[in-house]
């Protein structure tokens, strides 16, 4: 759940009447504003909504009931007197909402949507699946499943034409990030990868990041201390807790695996050797609050 999230409510004050469009207009105060057709909106909690418009860049904003009806305003072309005169809310809330669903892209001058744009990256980010093995069968997996793994010829290769590539065209950093299948199958692959990795980057003047990317199912401790000796961080995913998970988590013999995992994660924490991301997948709002309290309860890094 990547993604900045912030939380509009007409009780914040949130700056001017105009904006900086995407290709660099200011926009009129009084001028037309239409909800953006891309947008899409999801639910939070009882109270809050999501907006994300995959056309914009302003990332994911979060509304409250007086800020959707801000939005609401909008279905058809209006203008900001229009809006404030329609709703029993002070001025200077209005404006604030407005002001941020404009920089978010979720609202835009009638025929002008705004276009995507991005930010010029100076890390080049691979993926190296170095297994097509994996201990669990995620109902949602996409990944063809087999004994298979990366042999050290392919990988070395790899991260060759991933580290030269980012030196021709001049990145100062690569992340590579170890997957599969569950990356853990092929540990004694993945260590020698991220030394030559380490060796090739220092040769060529680049910083390097890696994440072993993993189900958490089984870690064992000389690989993660290993792991944790060479300065790569662990993911281990998570997609809520208890019956949440397993539901969408089973081993291969179709049996739970939040024990494990869990288990895994704590034994992670308290030997203090990594300190690993906790990347939380919805599937129902349900699994939403819990899993953020396992975290907090848990004293991950960090939640996406
Ligand atoms: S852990 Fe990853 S690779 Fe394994 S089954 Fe689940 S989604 Fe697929």
């Amino acid at each position: 759940m990547g993604g900045d999230r912030e939380v509009v409510s007409p009780a914040a004050t949130l700056g001017s009447l105009t904006g900086r469009l995407h290709g660099g207009d200011l926009w009129p105060s009084d001028g037309h504003w239409v909800h953006a057709r891309d947008a899409a909106e999801f639910s939070v909690d009882a109270e809050y909504v999501g907006i994300f418009n995959p056309a914009g860049d302003g990332g994911v904003v979060v509304l409250n009931a007086q800020a959707r009806k801000v939005l609401r305003c909008f279905d058809t072309p209006a203008t900001l007197p229009d809006i404030r005169a329609g709703l029993p809310l002070p001025s200077a809330e209005v404006d604030a909402v407005v002001n941020r669903l404009q920089q978010a892209g979720v609202i835009h001058p009638p025929g002008q949507p705004p276009r995507p744009s991005f930010r010029e990256s100076t890390m080049l980010t691979a993926w190296l699946h170095v297994s097509n093995a994996c201990n669990l069968r995620c109902s949602y997996c996409y990944v063809h499943k087999s004994a298979a793994g990366m042999d050290e010829r392919t990988g070395r290769a790899s991260v060759d034409a991933v580290l030269d590539a980012a030196a021709i065209h001049g990145f100062t950093a690569v992340k590579l990030k170890y997957a599969g299948g569950e990356a853990s199958l092929n540990s004694a692959l993945v260590l020698i990868l991220d030394g030559y990795a380490r060796e090739r980057a220092a040769e060529l003047g680049l910083d390097l990041h890696a994440t072993l990317l993993s189900n958490g199912v089984a870690l064992p401790k000389l690989f993660t201390q290993a792991l944790a000796a060479a300065g790569v961080r662990i993911m281990v995913s998570l997609d809520g807790i208890g019956a949440a998970h397993d539901a969408q988590r089973p081993t291969i013999a179709g049996k739970p695996s939040f024990r494990s995992v869990a288990r895994t994660v704590t034994r992670l924490l308290d030997e203090g050797w990594v300190t690993p991301d906790s990347r939380v997948v919805r599937d129902g709002l349900e699994s939403i609050d819990p899993a953020r309290g396992f975290v907090r309860e848990n004293r991950f890094s960090r939640t996406e």
